[in-house]
């Protein structure tokens, strides 16, 4: 299991320095195949989606879909690649039940895009920047289900087809737990994106791994593993990290580390290479003959390139400059767009003095009746409303959060009219208010006396004992100042 591992932190065999690149494959959010026009939806029952194309029948010609390039494009470009005019599709052979042709359609020479970088926040080295190789175009295989049928391995080719992005990344990594932050900034980009939903459970976003380790300072890669299929962040970090321990207790046994594909078993923990048989290297790439170079003109991409949204860096930046938030604060409302949305309508309709003000509210009394964590579960207007009660000191600030639970209950309800049902209303009412000074200069004539004495805490607790009395509703302002002016007229 991983747990022993991680209570060791970064030091697991000190001296040694763990290097890992990613590769990852991501379904496009497309209606559509990649070179049929049969549905990439998830969920049909199986072989529904499914056309001479997909299937991989003799005589069938692919055609691309111009949509998922488009997709590809904006990924590339919201990840700072470069995207090529002039692109070229290749086979990639080999046998498996799940690929109909005996071949993929991928890029292999001539990819895409290439050269780009994304920014992780590494939980043990600050902001460190990690290279993107290159992302290019393919097509997704069938699944195969080994649990359906006793015996036998069935095949569903819905999936057979449907576009994919694979998104090769650097060897910039230097720890499972670094691996895992790269993995969530790139999912977040892409979800800004919309070029994905990136679900892990449904496959839409899946991992390969490559990890090798090396003595620390030194600036040689050494035979490295492959973990195939990882499909959740979770499953990467344990997987990584007992595939760095197992290849550092090789070397320091004095043993060597032979280049293998390794698969995860989530439930014990290990890591394994599956049988030789299956990992054929020699893929037999050969130029696609039945598609032309994928040419892009100069128009197509610029407009694709101006169609970009502000993605979560550029975003983070811009709140923290124009609200004051601090970089933590800043990544709490950026965590999806629609969320960075919603703050910065509150920020407008809250009237609040400033950035920092409206995000307090936002994050800490609205985002907690949040279930997703990104929606609020009342619209922004009414929620404004419930603090410009506090802003106007018709309701304390402790009771917000009480109302707002009442108001998300209750969609249609006015904010005013809640907070009096609820008893939430201040008194400022000045009679009343100096009533219960009264009662309670009365009721502790030593604190008075102690408080005129100069015991300053005392006054505090006078104030508490009239808040008491009005069972939390005065105006603490309006009290503070009541209570003042009694104990100069009575000194
Ligand atoms: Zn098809
Ligand atoms: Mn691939």
């Amino acid at each position: 299991m991983s747990a022993p591992a991680a209570a060791r932190g970064g030091a697991p065999g000190r001296g040694w320095e763990t290097v890992v690149g990613l590769e990852v494959h991501v379904q496009l959010l497309t209606r559509t195949k990649m070179f049929c026009a049969c549905s990439a939806a998830f969920g049909d029952p199986p072989n529904t989606n499914v056309c001479p194309v997909c299937l991989g029948l003799p005589g069938a010609l692919p055609v691309p879909n111009e949509h998922a390039l488009r997709l590809a494009a904006r990924a590339a470009f919201g990840l700072g690649l470069t995207v090529h005019p002039r692109s070229s599709f290749a086979r990639k052979h080999y046998f498996y039940p799940d690929l109909p042709k005996g071949y993929q359609i991928t890029q292999h020479r001539a990819p895409l895009s290439t050269r780009g970088r994304l920014e992780v926040a590494s939980p043990d080295r600050g902001a460190v920047p990690v290279g993107i190789t290159r992302i290019h175009v393919e097509e997704d295989a069938g699944k195969s289900f080994h649990d359906k049928v006793p015996g036998m391995t069935a095949v569903d080719f819905n999936r057979s087809g449907v576009p994919l992005i694979e998104i090769v990344g650097e060897p910039d990594l230097r720890s499972p737990a670094e691996a895992r932050a790269y993995l969530a900034a790139l999912k977040q980009v892409l979800l800004y994106l919309e070029v994905s939903d990136c679900s892990m459970e449904e496959g839409s976003l899946r991992v390969d791994a490559n990890v090798s380790v090396r003595p620390a300072g030194s600036a040689e890669l050494r035979t490295r593993c492959e973990i195939k299929n990882l499909n959740s962040f979770g499953h990467v970090e344990r997987a990584l990290t007992a595939e760095r321990d197992r290849q550092i207790a090789a070397y320091e046994r004095g043993g060597t580390i032979e280049q293998r594909t390794m698969t995860f078993d989530a439930a014990t923990g290990e890591v394994r290479p599956v049988r030789a048989k299956e990992e054929s290297h020699d893929y037999r790439y050969f130029p696609e003959p039945d598609l032309p170079p994928l040419v892009l003109e100069p128009e197509w991409l610029a407009e694709v390139r101006a169609s970009l949204p502000e993605l979560p860096a550029a975003k983070r930046a811009r709140l923290e400059r124009q609200y004051g938030l601090a970089a933590r604060e800043a990544a709490v409302v950026t965590a999806t767009a629609a969320l960075s949305g919603s703050f910065e309508s509150f920020v407008t309709l809250s009237g609040a003095a400033n950035g920092k003000e409206a995000w307090n509210w936002f994050a800490n009394d609205l985002l907690s009746f949040s279930a997703d964590g990104e929606t609020i579960p009342l619209p922004l207007e009414r929620a404004a409303a419930a603090v410009k009660l506090v802003q106007a000191g018709k309701i304390g600030r402790q009771s917000l959060k009480p109302l707002l639970a009442r108001m998300v209950e209750t969609p249609a309800a006015d904010a005013e009219a809640l907070a009096q049902a609820l008893g939430l209303l201040q008194v400022s009412d000045s009679g009343a208010i100096d009533g219960w000074v009264r009662e309670v200069l009365a009721a502790h004539p030593g604190e008075v006396a102690r408080c005129k004495g100069g015991e300053k805490k005392l006054f505090d607790f006078l104030v508490g004992q009239v808040m008491k009395r009005s069972k939390g509703r005065a105006d603490a302002r309006l009290v503070n100042a009541a209570l003042t002016a009694a104990l100069e007229i009575q000194g």
